[in-house]
């Protein structure tokens, strides 16, 4: 079935209502449950199981504490409460990837509850309420490939099953679909400035889900809502969404009825598609695991967590704006990149004595740094050293080498590590900025050049260029070009009775 366009009309009638769910693999060293290694990229199928993330009968599980450290930490990060006790519940479904037939989760108690995110949009700053964070053991690979023989197989990898996984869901707030993108982009910042996961989307570290509805705007009743999977990065979360809000205003327009319904997305056909319909809500027979002891979660513990975090994006962001004076722009270039932000800060504190502007060094950051980074290839991306982009900012300010060549010394530096006053040394850069080194070849130029220092002289400013341009050539672009200006203006300076052309028409 194709469906009719929306109509701008109908996009303007009716108002998307967007949940998200993000699944995420939490950094530890071991799995959940058990002791075998998260560190299974690249190793051979079913080489990281044992008999607990294989589901064998009498298998025990055991709590990772880091695990449960990490979720707490979100919660703490969000601004979510804890409850002083929790545990952990048996959620029921068969699949081949889960070989216990069940997935311990966390049903009522979730480790972190009611917190919320806020995010920087083009229309401002916007906060989405987060529902809970829970933790959860994530399911082994199911692999389809044929056989010897041309037959299809499916083959499981258990290599990731019972890897922490943590889910993160949000309130039904987030009303269009480059909001739900930069929710997703913010949370992973979130999650890698605390260093609670890698969330890689492309490896699998970050999954997010959307559940996306219309209503008619103004009403408050939700619609039929549909679930969109299947987004592996951040710009095909917004496409998803954007297609999936026209599909439905186009059904909705046209008199038709959406169906509850779960979508998968292709980034190649740039269109959603129907995986399965759901008519019934899911029961997973939730009950508590009985091999697992109620956790309690000491207040001192969560305490100690709390304090250990690091400052977080939207603190960092309104710290650059607010004290250091950067533009919205900036501040969100240089959080969002923690290369960048590493950069800017040890730059800063290099340059700390000398007091260097962080609008200066935010325009480094921003602009050469990352332009430069990011058009090395990532095998080769370039390490800058702080103490040597200060000094190199420190030569520019004070005139002592040219704007351009900084660019060309900073190039330089990232390409061979070099410091930045051999690599002026050795190209002959340092610009000449003292007036009286510079005096003799002035007046030689204005000897050599007697029509263009006549037309100075006559009031037609610009032939000073062409003089300017002279002393360049003069000493190999060394001199400072205002200098020279200001030395010729004293020379040449247009005479008092000169009048300016069109004055006198
Ligand atoms: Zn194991």
């Amino acid at each position: 079935m194709t469906n009719p366009p929306a109509t701008a009309d109908a996009l303007d009638r009716y108002e998307a209502v967007i949940g998200i769910e993000v699944h995420c693999q939490l950094r530890t060293a071991s799995k959940m449950f058990c002791g075998c290694s998260t560190a299974y990229d690249g190793a051979a199928p079913n080489t990281h199981a044992c008999p607990v993330c294989l589901g064998l009968p009498g298998a025990l599980p055991v709590i990772n504490r880091r695990a449960v450290e990490l979720v707490l930490a979100t919660g703490a990060a969000i601004g979510a409460r804890t409850p002083d006790a929790t545990r952990w519940d048996r959620k029921n479904y068969f699949y081949p990837d889960l070989p216990k037939g069940y997935q311990i989760s966390q049903y009522d108690l979730p480790l972190a509850a009611g917190g919320s995110l806020t995010i920087d949009t083009s229309d401002g700053p916007f906060s989405i309420r987060i529902t809970r964070a829970h933790l959860e053991e994530d399911t082994a690979k199911l692999v389809h490939a044929p056989g010897t023989g041309g037959e299809r197989l499916s083959l499981v990898d258990f290599n990731r099953s019972g890897v922490p996984l943590m889910e993160i869901v949000t309130e039904p707030d987030v009303r269009t679909a480059e909001q739900a993108r930069r929710y997703a982009e913010e949370l992973q910042l979130l999650l890698r400035t605390i260093g609670v996961s890698d969330a890689d989307m492309e490896r699998g570290q970050l999954r997010v889900e959307a559940n996306v509805s219309l209503r008619p705007r103004g009403t408050e009743a939700f619609g039929t809502r549909v679930e969109v999977k299947n987004m592996n990065s951040f710009r095909s979360v917004e496409r998803a969404i954007t297609f999936e809000i026209e599909r439905q205003a186009g059904i909705l327009e046209a008199g038709g009825e959406l169906v509850q319904e779960t979508r998968g997305w292709s980034d190649d056909r740039g269109e959603t598609y129907r995986m399965r319909v759901k008519e019934t809500s899911d029961d997973y027979r939730y009950f508590p695991e009985p091999d697992l002891p109620p956790l309690r979660v000491d207040p001192a513990w969560l305490d100690g967590i709390r304090a250990a975090l690091p400052e977080l994006p939207a603190a960092r962001r309104a710290r650059y704006r607010e004290q250091l004076g950067l533009t919205p722009y900036d501040a969100g270039v240089l959080v969002a990149d923690a290369d960048a932000t590493r950069l800017f800060e040890a730059t800063l504190a290099a340059g700390a004595d000398g007091g260097l502007d962080p609008k200066t060094v935010a325009n480094w950051v921003t602009g050469e740094y990352l332009r430069i980074r990011n058009a090395a290839p990532s095998s080769t991306a370039p390490g800058a050293d702080p103490i040597e982009l200060a000094a190199l900012i420190r030569l520019v300010v004070d005139g002592a080498i040219s704007r351009a060549n900084g660019k060309e010394v900073f190039e330089a530096h990232l390409a061979t590590g070099e410091r930045v006053e051999a690599i002026v040394g050795a190209r002959g850069l340092r610009q000449i900025s003292d007036a009286d080194a510079l005096a003799g070849i002035v007046d030689a130029v204005i000897l050599a050049n007697p029509a263009a220092a006549a037309d100075v002289r006559a009031g037609k400013t610009q032939a000073i260029g062409f003089l300017v341009g002279a002393v360049m050539k003069q000493t190999r672009g060394q001199a400072n070009a205002a200098v020279v200006q200001v030395a010729l203006r004293a020379r040449l300076g247009p005479g008092p009775t000169a009048p300016r052309a069109g004055e006198d028409g």
